[in-house]
């Protein structure tokens, strides 16, 4: 579900028409649509309202800070993974009892910064960084509210670049290490051990594995509830798939459907962590063509949008719908060809083996750009960073300047 959509041969966000927005703002343009991106989160919170779950938005899918505002003063909460994701919560004022914050490599820092904020509580991964909090804790006097990230060694059937809930992965503790510590959790008294997290990655389509981490979680509750440790909470974390290509992901009620029987009977409050569910399908990059270049093996279309613009495709082979923002009028090339971008790498494309019927100077549009699109944006070859416009209540905001030659340099040192 999305609010693009073609009217009339155009390309629409919402009731604005694409090419308006590309005039007035340039290109490349990342552009989203805030009503989308607020029904889905509608959705996913009314297919849970049953348990009044917290949602905490994932900011690292796209941490612009008016994205963030819609959802905060919408209800949401945040998961956060660095102290610059905090520092963008604290930007906002959201709310400290509504932050989580994962990572492997949490610093002092930003351990300190986290507890001075007053956070709900951190997500640890790793015996030392409990000890390292407890130990933060104890300086600044505070007690703090963690919950352990248990990784269930399951599969997900997403690439293995976004797998985390597998033995292998560098992410949270087997079973037994988190009943360990859920088990001496009193030679802690500056920390209170009082959740359980999980996220077994991103872009899965299945209920599946979803429900055999939950069964592994559900047992290690019961077992410790039967040495006595009472938990508060269990944060189930993101990774809900949506559609890029044919992808046939859950939708919200069905996931809800499919979990919630083996949520309702805890007792615990619920933690979520969408991102991509959330942002992916409302975002799109729109760029414009510079050359079509046709060699005796291959046609290509080089637009201004690449790589470090979006990086989905070359790190992941991730596949995005690419469209003309204008429908072509007329007879349909039979050409195939690669979107490629002007970066100095073959791995940089946008989409391979595409029919385009596009001429230079014309725009396309990147669709399904608003997960891990800017956010993971570079300067490499440098390049400056691409403008985001997001279209709320029938108007087009700019979000993000576009960056500028001296962005590039201004940082650096000419010694
Ligand atoms: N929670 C944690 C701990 C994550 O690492 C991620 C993504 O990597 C998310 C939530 C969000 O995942 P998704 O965007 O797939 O919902």
């Amino acid at each position: 579900m999305h609010y693009f959509s073609f009217k009339k041969n155009n390309l629409y966000c919402e009731n604005l028409k694409i090419k308006d927005l590309l005039d007035k703002f340039g290109t490349p343009l990342y552009v989203y649509s805030g009503r989308t991106i607020l029904e889905h989160f509608f959705k996913l919170r009314d297919a849970f309202a049953k348990l009044e779950p917290l949602i905490c938005y994932s900011v690292k899918a796209n941490s612009n800070l008016s994205i963030l505002k819609l959802l905060t003063s919408s209800g949401a909460g945040l998961d956060i993974v660095s102290g610059g994701e905090l520092y963008r919560a604290k930007k906002l004022k959201c709310s400290p009892k509504k932050i989580v914050y994962a990572s492997v490599g949490k610093t002092d820092k930003e351990i300190k910064d986290a507890i001075n904020y007053g956070i709900l509580m951190f997500n640890v991964e790793s015996i030392p960084e409990l000890g390292r909090i407890a130990k933060i804790a104890r300086k600044l006097k505070k007690r703090v509210s963690v919950a352990l990230r248990l990784n269930p060694d399951v599969e997900s059937g997403t690439h293995a670049y976004i797998t985390t809930g597998k033995g292998e992965t560098k992410f949270g503790m087997d079973t037994k290490t988190v009943k360990g510590i859920f088990l001496r959790r009193a030679s802690l008294p500056y920390l209170k051990i009082e959740g359980l997290h999980m996220h077994i990655g991103s872009q899965i389509t299945k209920l599946d594995p979803f429900k055999k981490a939950l069964k592994k979680a559900k047992k290690l509750i019961s077992e410790l509830k039967s040495k006595g440790v009472k938990l508060k909470y269990l944060n189930i974390g993101g990774g809900l798939g949506i559609i890029y290509e044919k992808e046939k992901p859950q939708t919200a009620k069905e996931f809800a459907s499919g979990i919630l029987p083996l949520l309702c009977d805890l007792g615990l409050k619920i933690i979520l962590e969408p991102g991509r569910f959330i942002v992916g399908n409302a975002g799109i990059l729109a760029a414009k063509v510079i050359y079509i270049k046709e060699t005796p093996k291959k046609k290509f279309v080089i637009v201004d949008a690449a790589m470090n613009d979006l990086a989905r495709p070359s790190l992941y082979e991730a596949y995005h719908k690419i469209v003309s923002i204008e429908k072509p009028r007329g007879k349909k090339s039979k050409k195939l060809a690669d979107v490629v971008g002007p970066i100095c790498e073959s791995g940089d494309f946008l989409g391979k083996e595409r029919r385009l019927d596009i001429k230079e100077g014309q725009a396309i549009a990147v669709l399904g750009a608003g997960a891990y699109g800017f956010s993971m944006s570079s300067n490499y070859n440098s390049r400056p960073r691409v403008a985001e416009v997001l279209v709320k209540n029938n108007k087009a905001y700019l979000i993000r300047k576009r960056e500028d030659y001296n962005d590039l340099i201004k940082k650096e040192i000419i010694i």
